[in-house]
């Protein structure tokens, strides 16, 4: 039996033993996770979290946070290392993918993504690519969109089979991204961009959909809402389900800290002061609420709740 929302199982928070982001000020210590972890209910809703791999990023990738007071965040490599998250949707029929890691290792993969783990996991799932109906891309950054349609493996042997081209990975899917994240991160970027070259090849197989105004339905009891700052384009993901509610927030918060320390933000936000304000606007909506809160970084994948009380924020 699953997990009621109410009832969240512990076991989410099992994960390796270095340091991780925003690690909840309550609970046992937990990182980085790797492989599929435990699913969780929203009411109808299947929620099932995987990871691609681990981002290992220079402390300095943190702006305002203060390591001296948090050094549990820290690895033994001196680096914060950080899950790179996607999230399987099951409602009815249908099938979801939230994000899409950061693709498989090749020359062109950046020394902080140690992805390449999203396909192993899948099939740890019981999913296999071909039922995935849509994949959702929170947004265009490079480690969410690495495997809607990677490049020939270098050794050859799926170069040929596909013709030596970007293909799409999920056989079947539409994959859907936020309009506005094109021209930073298609248009203006160099012809031979990992990104470009895998939207660009979405977009003669036919598959893209983009992401247009506030709300977007994605299947039944999920939602898609614009919450930029991170990007221009960046979506959060809302589920609904009778009572149950939980929000998928992508990079919108990259780490659970930010909660306790609004001026604490990532290098990769394209526009902090929006960003900033677009977490406001969600701390106060869920501040006290019953909905369940998972992003793309959050350590351990696992999910909490924002809980207020004498003025003070935390997830836990
Ligand atoms: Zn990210």
């Amino acid at each position: 039996m699953q997990p009621p929302v109410d009832r969240l199982d512990t076991s989410l928070q099992r994960v390796d033993d270095a340091g991780s982001c925003g690690r909840p000020s309550t609970g046992p210590r937990q990182a980085v996770a790797r492989g599929h972890h435990e699913r969780v209910r929203v009411g109808s809703i299947e929620l099932i979290p995987l990871s691609d791999g681990i981002a290992k990023l220079p402390q300095d990738f943190y702006v305002n946070l203060d390591f001296a007071r948090h050094p549990e965040l820290v690895a033994g490599d001196g680096l914060v290392h950080i899950p790179l998250g996607c999230f399987v949707l099951r409602s009815g029929e249908r099938t979801a993918l939230v994000d899409a890691g950061a693709g498989p290792r090749t020359e062109r993969t950046p020394s902080w993504a140690e992805g390449g783990e999203l396909p192993g996991a899948l099939a740890a799932a019981g999913i296999s690519a071909a039922e995935i109906d849509i994949v959702v891309v929170t947004h265009l950054h490079s480690d969410h969109v690495g495997w809607l349609a990677p490049p020939p493996a270098p050794d050859g042997e799926t170069a040929h089979r596909l013709g030596g081209a970007h293909q799409p990975f999920f056989g079947n899917a539409t994959v859907r991204y936020g309009a506005a994240d094109w021209p930073e991160f298609v248009i203006k970027r160099a012809a031979d961009d990992p990104t470009r070259l895998a939207m660009e090849a979405l977009a003669r197989a036919g598959r893209l959909h983009p992401l247009e105004g506030d709300t977007v339905a994605i299947l039944p009891g999920v939602t898609a809402r614009h919450t930029p700052g991170h990007t221009p384009g960046h979506y959060a993901i809302v589920l609904a389900s009778g009572t149950a509610r939980a929000l998928l927030l992508g990079d919108a918060v990259e780490c659970p800290l930010q909660l306790e320390e609004p001026d604490l933000y990532a290098m990769s936000d394209v526009d902090p002061a929006l960003a900033r304000r677009t977490r406001e606007a969600l701390w106060r909506e869920l501040e006290g609420s019953d909905a369940l809160v998972g992003a793309a970084h959050f350590p351990g994948l696992q999910f909490g709740r924002v809980l207020t009380a004498q003025g003070r924020r935390w997830f836990a």
